[in-house]
């Protein structure tokens, strides 16, 4: 959850650093994690399906496994809502709140959806591929303690269109954003381009 991983050019000396490998080039790969949320499982490579958190995982994101229309069927296969599948990592694997918020606003689905229409998936998914992408090119969104490889903070924060932008005018047609619980998370949508 807020762990992180980071390359160090020196042995970690730092109490919250719970593993570290030695890598070739004499630099380190250190795994900070203050609250021990992480876990750590050796398996063979290639043999991933055997850790029970991945075994269930949908396609990678950025994989050329992640198509518009396998996405579709993913979300037709369950009735909850659609921020909650996925954040379910089910329909597709390393999609967050973050993210997951940005393009359902992107996209113009409801955050209170539980089924969409096979169009919808696919600007949907566009839209996935597109914040994720712009999250990377930003080097990552940093809220509280997220560090990204080189232990810098993300910029994506300044780029956010809709998460954590509630009562702020939406960027597309300025109607103020709203905020709502769903499935015991806070989701923020635009009542105008978002329609139930
Ligand atoms: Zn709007």
């Amino acid at each position: 959850m807020t762990g992180s991983l980071t390359i160090t050019p020196d042995a970690p000396d730092d109490p919250y650093i719970r593993a570290w490998w030695q890598l070739d080039g004499n630099e380190f790969l250190a795994y900070r994690d203050i609250r021990r949320f992480g876990r750590i499982r050796c398996v063979s490579a290639g043999q991933y399906d055997t850790i029970p958190t991945l075994a269930f995982q949908g396609p990678d994101a950025l994989s050329a496994d992640f198509t518009s229309e396998g996405f579709y069927l993913a979300l037709r296969k369950s009735r909850r809502r659609i921020p909650t599948q996925l954040l379910s990592q089910k329909p597709v694997a390393g999609v967050g709140n973050i993210y997951s918020t940005e393009a359902l606003w992107m996209a113009g689905v409801h955050p209170a959806k539980r089924q969409i229409s096979r169009e919808a998936a696919t600007s949907l998914h566009a839209a996935l591929l597109e914040v994720l992408k712009a999250g990377l090119a930003n080097g990552g969104t940093t809220l509280r303690d997220y560090r990204n490889a080189d232990g810098g903070e993300g910029s994506h924060q300044n780029a956010l269109a809709c998460y954590g932008r509630s009562g702020q005018p939406c960027l597309r047609c300025q109607t103020p954003l709203q905020h709502r619980l769903y499935d015991a998370r806070t989701l923020t949508f635009c009542p105008q381009c978002q329609p139930r």
